[in-house]
């Protein structure tokens, strides 16, 4: 875990949910924090309780998709806190649920624009400054819904399983730069995301993950401990030191990412 006092990390849909999860552990293990969401009044709630516990915390209101709000969020942080060491994209949208034939296009694209350009602009912002520094760590909130079909929210798959292709992709061309990305999956955690969702309504309690394992994970890959999995899927589940210890696997049978097999095995 990351325990210095001068690593900066921005976190998008900061004022709830999992992302308000993250950032006030990260700011336990001594991170400063760009909170980034489009409710003020949440964002600077999340902030207070941070400040409360003596750590520090700035709020920025922005829609994710808005290209020229991150750059001068960007721009005011790392005036105000430092160069951003950890970029966590975890504002989401799943709400155009049901068959795509009976969903609104525009509310659909628009939850699709949150999941896939929210995290390019929010990249693009960053890159410029990790690349100069030679170090960061950027981790995209991936989904269940990035490696299977989900047939009440395609659009949701569609754009969770982008963020793996974005994220291995990108992971290619700034490891040259000591840059690592990762996608995440946290598992089903209780959330407004999840709270009113019918099929979720009678799981069994162990079918739900816990919001403290999907910290850990953050704080573990954050820590640079892991660099040599960058571009992987990595599910809260999975255990990280296992899987540092199988890269030579990982890497040569192309595992923890989105690939196509047909019948004579892996397409290359
Ligand atoms: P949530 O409780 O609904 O929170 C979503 C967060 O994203 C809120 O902070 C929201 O803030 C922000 N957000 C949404 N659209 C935004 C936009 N256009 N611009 C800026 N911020 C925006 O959801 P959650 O369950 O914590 O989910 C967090 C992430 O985990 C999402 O990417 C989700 O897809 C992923 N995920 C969740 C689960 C789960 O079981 N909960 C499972 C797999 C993946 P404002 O409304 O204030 O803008």
């Amino acid at each position: 875990m990351n325990t210095s006092p001068t690593k900066v990390a921005l976190i998008t849909g900061a004022s709830r949910g999992i992302g308000k999860a993250i950032a006030i552990s990260l700011s336990k293990s001594g991170y400063k924090l760009a909170l980034v969401a489009r409710n003020t009044a949440a964002l600077e709630s999340v902030r207070d309780e941070i400040e409360a516990a003596g750590g520090t915390a700035r709020c920025y209101e922005a829609d994710v998709t808005d290209a020229p709000r991150a750059a001068e969020i960007i721009h005011d942080c790392e005036s105000q806190l430092g160069p951003i060491d950890l970029l966590v994209n975890n504002a989401g949208s799943s709400v155009a649920g049901g068959p795509l034939w009976e969903n609104d296009l525009e509310t659909l694209w628009k939850g699709i624009e949150t999941n896939i350009r929210g995290p390019i602009v929010y990249c693009k912002a960053v890159l410029d400054s990790m690349i100069a520094r030679q170090s960061g760590t950027i981790i995209n909130m991936g989904s269940y819904a990035s490696i299977r079909p989900i047939e009440g929210n395609p659009g949701y798959a569609a754009s969770k399983a982008a963020l793996v292709r974005l994220s291995d992709s990108l992971a290619v061309s700034t490891k040259p730069h000591g840059i690592s990305v990762f996608t995440v999956s946290p598992g089903l955690v209780l959330t407004d995301m999840t709270r009113d969702v019918p099929i979720f309504k009678d799981l069994p309690p162990e079918a739900w993950s816990s919001i403290d394992d999907i910290c850990k994970l953050v704080a573990n890959l954050s820590s640079g401990s892991y660099s040599a999995l960058s571009g992987r899927f990595i599910h809260v589940n999975d255990d990280l030191q296992q899987l540092a210890q199988n890269l030579d696997r990982i890497k040569s049978e192309n595992l923890y990412t989105l690939h196509l097999a047909n019948l004579e095995g892996p397409v290359q």
